[in-house]
């Protein structure tokens, strides 16, 4: 603290700034982060992977949990990057057009409204308007997605492919583009209307839709952690959620190592992204030896690697080989 008989007065009006500004912020994004509205129907853009995660998203909006100030702060920022990706597109000669144009899915039985959405934009080219969606993520992620099968990785990113599949066949459109940003850089994917992966999409929506109408909820998938420990309703999930008392265990070694496990935690997946980066470009051009600088050298070797795509077999032939066993996944979180 400083002795305000003897600080100027500019200096105190900075200090007061230094304090109140993040203050502020806080609170802004707090009172931000506290509302929750009653959805009517689904959203293109968030349809998970387990139809029950569904069902709870209408019948027990009331009971998710408020976003932190943190995510509220991540969903501006997204925000203000689509703004200047539209500029961006503007200032490179490209008209965008129809930004936030809405679709509707009916049900095919009652016709009701089951799923609403929009995209971010279309570009003019000539006659056509080619849908465009924005997405803005964080460096590691952005570095790890370098095409739309790369989405496909991941729950998270499979939402975005059905979200555009959904708009494309809304729109009777046949192709669109998704650009990613990490706020600095750009990539620009193309994707085709998919009638297959429409059709699963459009039967769970009918699916869950059924199950709302019903007030009731289909079963729990089998415990995912993906999936399940990013699910909002994971509290209220019978089959996952463990509702037995938990058990007190002493031990200094235990806990001493918790502690350092969480400490290494963060550092996997950052070491696991520097790997990609590094290695990946390396791949792509085939070098096998590389000094960098006057410090480091990589090399490669190419190994003969064995491997059997399941994909392409029937789904009989996938039945006959599937074994299913119980496993227990922990997770560990400080208290
Ligand atoms: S916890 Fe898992 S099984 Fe339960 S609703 Fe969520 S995603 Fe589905």
């Amino acid at each position: 603290m400083t002795n305000t008989n003897t600080v100027p007065t500019e200096v105190l009006a900075a200090e007061k700034l230094a304090k109140e500004i993040p203050a502020k912020r806080l609170a802004d994004l707090t009172q931000k982060s506290q509302s929750r509205w009653m959805p009517k129907n689904f959203y293109a853009s968030s349809i998970p992977e387990c139809d029950r995660q569904m069902v709870h998203s209408i019948l027990d909006w009331d009971k998710k949990p408020l976003a932190d100030p943190n995510l509220q702060a991540i969903f501006e920022a997204g925000k203000s990057e689509e703004a200047r990706i539209v500029r961006m597109l503007s200032d490179l000669g490209y008209e965008v057009i129809a930004q936030q144009n809405p679709i509707q899915i009916r049900h095919p039985r009652t016709g009701e409204i089951i799923c609403t959405g929009k995209i971010d934009g279309k570009i003019l080219v000539g006659r056509h308007a080619v849908p465009v969606e924005l997405k803005s993520m964080n460096p590691n992620a952005y570095a790890r997605i370098n095409s739309v099968e790369d989405f496909a990785k991941s729950p998270y990113y499979r939402k975005y492919i059905k979200q555009m599949q959904l708009y494309l066949y809304g729109n009777g459109e046949e192709a669109g583009l998704f650009i990613i940003s990490d706020f600095r850089n750009i990539k620009v994917f193309l994707v085709y209307l998919d009638f297959g992966l429409c059709e699963q999409i459009l039967k769970q929506l009918e699916r869950c839709w059924d199950y709302v109408k019903a007030k009731k909820y289909p079963e729990p998938i089998a415990y995912r952690p993906e999936v399940c420990d990013y699910c909002p309703f994971e509290f209220l999930c019978t089959k996952t959620t463990c509702h037995k008392g938990a058990e007190f265990l002493e031990s200094p070694e235990l806990e001493q190592d918790i502690a350092r496990w969480l400490e290494l935690k963060p550092l996997k997946t950052e070491f696991e992204a520097l790997d990609k980066a590094i290695k990946g470009p390396l791949k792509e051009q085939d070098i096998l030896n590389a000094i960098i600088g006057s410090k480091y050298q990589i090399v490669g070797r190419k190994q003969k690697r064995t491997g059997y795509d399941v994909n392409l077999l029937e789904e009989a032939q996938k039945e006959a080989i599937k074994t299913e066993s119980e496993v227990t996944v922990y997770k560990i979180a400080a208290l």
